[in-house]
């Protein structure tokens, strides 16, 4: 049985001290997260050190990034590596979100090498897959989402992909207040969870949470939520408020 896991991505929002207030919300809010869902957080880079602080004492929510780099260290200006992440506290981390892949220049290559480099690393990847409402038009959906998954996982093991995440994001459901269906993301969910079973078996591709992200709000989620292959939620502007943040969490539970 899979736990549900509900994350927040919280994009390019909230610097230290806005971290420090949001988590102290979603800390000290009335609802308490149900045993069933297991909850994450991925702030910037900046914010890490002040929400692993924050929730060191048994808050019961993981910490992510929201991207890391494939090197150990080195000459790479602006990036951050995985074990500056480990050393963070950091237990997931988004890869390969339709943004970086748009703005800044993300590939499946580089996507690909960063999964790996993480799974060595201890960090779960959550990894972004998704097709924009052109690529749906023309019925290339399917396609498009097979092959973003394929080549995140060229080269992982079966072993190595205990505990990964996949999150399928419709670039046109993204921050635009509109959702897929149920039975669209359904559709996708199942043909994702195909894919990770043509390579790593059924056993392994029914242990693998896949997520929905694109304008789940508390409105929506239960629909979405309640498909079988939808286990949790990738969420950005409803992560942004604590109420909103874990309304979504009891409603999985
Ligand atoms: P919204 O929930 O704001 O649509 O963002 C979804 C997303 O991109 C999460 O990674």
């Amino acid at each position: 049985m899979r736990n549900y896991l509900i994350a927040g991505n919280w994009k390019m929002n909230c610097g230290p001290a806005e971290t420090q207030k949001l988590l102290r919300g979603i800390k000290n809010s009335d609802i308490s997260i149900p045993e069933r869902v297991d909850a994450l957080v991925c702030p910037p880079m900046i914010s890490l050190t002040v929400a692993a602080n924050e929730l060191q004492e048994e808050a019961g929510v993981a910490l992510g990034a929201q991207n890391v780099h494939f090197e150990d260290n080195g000459a790479y200006t602006g990036e951050v590596s995985t074990q500056m992440l480990n050393e963070v506290y950091c237990e997931y981390v988004i890869l390969g979100h339709s943004e970086r892949r748009e703005y800044f220049g993300e590939t499946d290559q580089t996507v690909n090498a960063k999964v790996k480099k993480s799974l060595s690393d201890d960090l779960l990847p959550v990894i972004c897959v998704g097709e924009s409402l052109k690529q749906r038009k023309a019925g290339e959906h399917q396609l498009i989402v097979r092959k973003q998954v394929e080549a995140a996982l060229t080269g992982v093991s079966e072993d190595q992909a205990a505990g990964l995440v996949i999150a399928y994001e419709p670039i046109w459901a993204i921050g635009t207040g509109e959702t897929a269906t149920p039975d669209q993301a359904q559709e996708m969910h199942k043909m994702i969870r195909d894919v990770i079973a043509n390579l790593y078996g059924n056993d392994r591709a029914g242990g693998i949470r896949i997520l929905y992200g694109g304008s789940m709000k508390p409105h929506n989620a239960e629909e979405l939520l309640s498909q079988p292959d939808v286990d949790g939620g990738l969420i950005g502007g409803a992560s942004l408020q604590a109420d909103s943040f874990m309304e979504i969490i009891q409603i999985a539970g």
